[in-house]
């Protein structure tokens, strides 16, 4: 007999939260590829004593939310995912708490937990979207971002500090439900967004809300030209002279890039790159870094940026990518000998990820092709963060510490 012939009175909340997950993702504006998790509590049958238990189903590590199945999921029990909170030892050794998930597991099989699990465990709420939107992440990067989230938002959406992912940014977020009962989910600073509902239906309008919310917002209140003006000459080439310039630039770049190990290159001239390295403020945005943190895990902290005009001599131009380069590496080592702890994991290699070419586009880099374009629309998705930000406020990316503790 099988399990589930014994048990008619379980309540299983997986095909709408896969279908609502699977929505949520297929829309880019929602959040960026593989970033965000989904999750929803219900009722299954303990088939040790017979007896019903409260389950968790979260989406695991890896894979991405647009076509998430059952598989991606992990299931917890969540009377011992909640005695966690009694034996956590603090936010200094949070990350103890990962492997601790491994004993909430309701049997074998599915997605191995992630690090935003005990966020979903710990909100009292039957369904929580967490989600990385350009638009949500443009508030949570905005240097006042607490304050124009109120602004947004009134008490409808609250607002947390940057708080890197981890059992304490769940306690967090569990205290901050408590606290605001009117909200609808909060604003992550540095971070994303995080929406919760008593059903399915319920959540994923709310997490739409917020997202369609902040869009509106920076559109009606924003300043026109959040980069700048355009800075003369470095207008993009016409197009066939634009690919011309990009294929004779192409292999030196992934030379250069391929230094501490191979890899294949991915070109992007879309208008949102295009208009980014054209524009005053281009190089001071870059430096500051991208801030949500899966992205500089995929682009590094931040790009290489040529600084020649797309019209400059061939030769000036590769002489310079040499220059560049060489500095990259010098800039990233000096970032990893500044955070590193004596547990450090070593060095991950320290060529950029992203290269940005004035009038010519965007290349970015993978150990395949697919993660080679992933990291490409990573930076998209931090362009589209920095004019939001601009536009608002003043962009202000979480600090260097911090994404070091991510990045390793
Ligand atoms: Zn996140």
């Amino acid at each position: 007999m099988s399990v589930e012939a014994v048990t008619p009175e379980t309540r299983s909340p997986v095909g709408e939260l896969l279908e609502r997950s699977n929505r949520l993702g297929a829309d880019p504006r929602n959040t960026n590829y593989a970033g965000g998790n989904t999750s929803a509590k219900g009722t299954g049958i303990d088939p040790v004593t017979g007896t019903p238990v409260e389950l968790l189903w979260v989406k695991g590590s890896g894979g991405d939310l647009g076509t998430l199945t059952e598989a991606g999921l992990a299931v917890l029990r969540l009377d011992r995912l909640r005695s966690l909170v009694d034996v956590y030892p603090g936010v200094e050794r949070e990350d103890e708490m990962v492997a601790a998930f491994d004993y909430c597991l309701h049997g074998r099989g599915g997605a191995a937990p992630s690090i935003d699990t005990a966020m979903h465990g710990l909100i009292d709420a039957s369904h929580v979207d967490h989600l990385h939107p350009d638009s949500g992440i443009a508030l949570a990067t905005a240097a006042d971002g607490g304050e124009l989230t109120r602004r947004c938002f009134g008490d409808r959406v609250a607002w947390v500090d940057w708080r890197r992912p981890g059992f304490q940014l769940g306690l967090d977020m569990a205290e901050i439900r408590r606290a605001h009962p009117e909200a609808i989910g909060a604003i992550l600073g540095g971070h994303g967004i995080t929406a919760w509902g008593d059903t399915s239906a319920e959540c994923e309008a709310r997490s739409l809300e917020i997202i369609r919310t902040a869009e509106r917002f920076i559109e009606e209140n924003g300043r026109p030209e959040p980069f700048g003006a355009p800075i003369p000459g470095y207008e993009p080439l016409p197009e066939e002279e634009r690919h011309a310039r990009a294929a004779a630039i192409l292999p030196l770049v992934r030379g250069l890039a391929s230094t501490d190990r191979p890899q294949v290159g991915h070109y992007t001239d879309s208008e949102v790159v295009l208009d980014f390295v054209g524009r005053a403020e281009h190089m001071r945005l870059a430096a500051l870094g991208t801030s949500c943190p899966d992205h500089f895990l995929r682009t590094k902290v931040r790009p290489m940026v040529l600084d020649l005009p797309p019209t400059a001599d061939l030769a000036d131009v590769h002489a310079r990518l040499r220059e560049l380069h060489a500095a990259y590496r010098e800039d990233y080592a000096a970032y990893y000998t500044r955070n590193a702890t004596p547990d450090s994991p070593p060095m991950r290699g320290a060529d950029p990820a992203i290269v940005l070419v004035p009038g010519v586009g965007m290349f970015s880099f993978g150990t395949n092709k697919q993660t080679a374009r992933v990291a490409g629309e990573f930076y998209v998705n931090a362009i589209n963060v920095m004019r939001g930000a601009e536009a608002i406020s003043t962009y202000a990316p979480i600090d260097e510490r911090e994404k070091f503790r991510i990045e390793y």
